[in-house]
């Protein structure tokens, strides 16, 4: 990653303006969401196939961006329209089957157009972070910028079986994380901001509903603050 491509992100600015920066850069260049048809694009790579050499080989990129990430966006399509069909018909008996779907789909397309828009042709000499605000913020979460690739380097040739690792910002403890996502349908969409969160654990509810889920999810309706929701939503657009 470079210090260019941290900053598409958003990255260097921190705060709550990191994940609105994301979502900007992602609206107005990227071309991953076509607005009119409401349907998620294959976006061009930044650079050719052939740019990352000797790094990363040009006929990987091309089955990588054009097949793979093509499914990816095929299969988050499909996800949405079954769930719209759902909620038209009222037959939510497969509600299970596509938010997994949509889940899949989702984190792997909008892990790739992070992965494609965060790598840039090589440079000669060092790559490594100059831009002030990147440093500090990794010198403040990670001790140093060595520490961090060590750490990452650890974090991403441990992940188990296919995933992915991951410098992620996170905006309430304004902490730079490295994560690993093993499968990444398992960490939701990634990119996308919790507005509203219900807790389904059975440490939430059984005391009072035991077994009867639906009835305190019902019910947890009413004591929503959607103020809070609405103020949340502001916050990330
Ligand atoms: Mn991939």
């Amino acid at each position: 990653m470079n210090r260019k491509d941290l900053l598409k992100l958003g990255l260097g600015s921190m705060g709550l303006a990191a994940t609105t920066g994301l979502f900007h850069q992602a609206k107005a260049s990227w071309n991953i969401y076509d607005a009119e048809k409401k349907q998620y694009v294959l976006p061009e790579l930044p650079y050719a196939y052939d740019a990352l050499e000797p790094h990363i080989d040009a006929q990987t990129m091309r089955l990588h961006h054009s097949i793979h990430h093509q499914s990816y966006v095929n299969g988050l399509n499909n996800a949405l329209q079954k769930l719209e069909d759902a909620r038209t018909s009222g037959d939510f008996s497969l509600v299970k089957h596509w938010s997994r779907e949509l889940a899949f789909h989702g984190a792997g397309h909008l892990l790739h157009v992070i992965f494609w828009n965060t790598m840039a042709p090589a440079t000669e000499g060092d790559n490594s972070p100059s831009d002030a605000a990147l440093i500090a913020a990794m010198n403040d979460s990670f001790g140093s910028f060595d520490a961090f690739k060590k750490h990452f380097v650890a974090a991403s040739s441990a992940v188990e079986g296919s995933g992915w690792g991951i410098l992620a910002y996170e905006p309430i403890g304004n902490r730079l994380v490295i994560l690993q996502a093993e499968k990444h349908q398992d960490l939701t969409q990634w990119t996308s901001v919790p507005l509203l969160a219900l807790d389904v654990w059975e440490h939430a509810y059984y005391l009072k509903y035991q077994n009867r889920r639906a009835e305190y999810v019902n019910n947890w309706f009413n004591v929503i603050n959607w103020t809070a929701v609405a103020d949340n939503l502001k916050a990330v657009r």
